[in-house]
């Protein structure tokens, strides 16, 4: 389809305006060609006056396609596979020896289920962690889904409890890493690209991290990891490099403007003022640091220093949701806990999960907005139903954040392409994508005993 109409919703646009007002959006060739005012002159100018596809937006808002700025689509099989405990046993017990034992088989099917639940919730635009193994399978079933994504192969060198399986030498992790940005960066028309991954400060060497941080450079490329997460982690990097990561990324050149760091939970003033300086992003998963009880992110010291930043669901096995509704919710209410006086608003909640991100991955100039010009990557959200009630017109920023839900998604579409529509989507069988992962998930239980994992 070369042309979409979305008509009689309410626009939430997420433009520097704040733009809020009933209309239509039209779409041509993958791009928002115009809105509001402008729609019937451009539909005129349409071959037949009319566009391919149009949707019936009344009752609902539109608005830019959620940015998912920290994931794992590897760990989704492992759903519910990783219950009460922390972070590093988390990892070092089962997450590590479960992605130890991933086929390329596991690894899609995981990655499918994954986007079939994203793509529901309005999720147009992904950043994937990755492992260390099977990445152009990931980047395949990304390819065939029709989403938007930012993955790479997590990078990893060293480390306690690490298994064998996840262990490679810097120079072959390097070298599969500029593999797949050759491969990668750019394909599906743009819709694709590549990140270096080192997984976070212990699982890579000083080495590694040198060279990460150089192909990151030369290539353009997201430098994706995690960043002072829990305190178990934070006194574990403190006993092997005598401080915490920022300071010692700061201290090795590793942070900069492609630098997207995942947490950022346990980050003092001088640490947001070195990641602000060299213009960083961080991204705030909620769900994830309260399930693991990792602690409570300050995004508004963040923004405060004025960092970029974005909003995550993490690892499925730590969520245990992929729902930018939830993340939207939580933010929202510990930011008021934390900061009672200066809470973020709902309107700065929404822009984290939209134009923030988009701003956090470096994709501002294509997406995370609806305006003339950018990439057609949007959502229609119900507002209609009785949880929404009686009023939700009144405040549609709160609306979204505080009453939305996944289910009220209605249509997500990414570059003008409609990719999930009424409980259809258009390139996943989500019948067949969730009974390959019972099944690929089962297999990798199996495999995942000779890895170490621990029952
Ligand atoms: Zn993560």
């Amino acid at each position: 389809l070369s042309s979409l109409l979305v008509h009689s919703g309410t626009l939430v646009c997420m433009d520097p305006a704040g733009t809020i007002a009933r209309g239509d959006l039209l779409a041509c060739d993958g791009r928002i060609v115009a809105l509001g005012a402008g729609v019937p002159a451009a539909l005129a100018a349409l071959p037949g006056g009319r566009a391919d596809l149009a949707f019936d937006a009344s009752g609902a808002f539109v608005l830019p396609g959620f940015v998912q700025a920290h994931l794992h689509l590897c760990q989704v099989l492992f759903r519910g596979l990783a219950e009460q405990t922390d972070l590093l046993r988390w990892l070092r017990e089962r997450i590590w020896p479960l992605e130890a034992a991933h086929s390329e088989a596991s690894i899609a099917a995981s990655a499918r289920l994954g986007l079939v639940e994203s793509l529901a919730a309005g999720v147009t635009c992904v950043n994937d962690m990755g492992t260390v193994r099977h990445t152009d399978a990931i980047g395949a079933v990304l390819e065939e889904s029709g989403v938007r994504a930012v993955f790479g192969k997590a990078l990893m060198d060293q480390g306690e409890g690490v298994p064998a399986g996840l262990l490679e030498s810097p120079r072959a992790a390097l070298d599969e890493a500029a593999s797949l940005a050759r491969r990668w960066h750019g394909a599906a028309g743009g819709r694709l690209r590549s990140s270096v991954a080192p997984r976070f400060i212990l699982s890579c060497s000083d080495g590694l991290w040198r060279e990460a941080t150089a192909l990151s450079a030369e290539r353009g490329l997201l430098l994706h990891t995690h960043l002072s997460e829990s305190p178990s982690e934070g006194r574990a990097v403190e006993a092997a490099v005598g401080r915490t990561a920022t300071r010692a990324f700061a201290a090795r050149g590793v942070l900069g403007e492609r630098f997207v760091g995942a947490h950022g939970v346990w980050l003092d003033d001088e640490e947001l003022g070195l990641l602000a300086e060299a213009g960083a992003a961080l991204v705030h998963c909620p769900g994830a640091n309260l399930k693991l009880g990792s602690g409570l992110a300050q995004v508004r010291r963040w923004k405060d220093h004025g960092l970029r930043a974005g909003l995550g669901s993490d690892g499925a096995p730590c969520n245990n949701r992929l729902d930018p509704f939830h993340e939207m919710s939580l933010a929202a209410g510990l930011s008021r806990a934390l900061h009672p006086e200066r809470p973020l608003t709902a309107a700065e909640v929404l822009a984290l999960a939209t134009t923030e991100g988009a701003r956090a991955l470096g994709w501002a100039d294509e997406i995370g907005s609806l305006e003339v010009g950018k990439s057609a990557d949007l959502a229609v959200v119900d507002h209609g139903a009785p949880h929404h009630g009686p009023e939700p017109l009144a405040d549609p920023c709160t609306t979204l954040v505080h009453t939305g839900r996944a289910d009220d998604v209605r249509l997500t579409v990414v570059a003008g392409r409609v990719l999930y529509r009424d409980g259809a989507w258009a390139t996943l069988d989500a019948d067949r994508v969730l009974g390959e992962a019972a099944m690929e998930r089962a297999g990798a239980l199996r495999r995942a005993e000779s890895h170490g994992m621990r029952r």
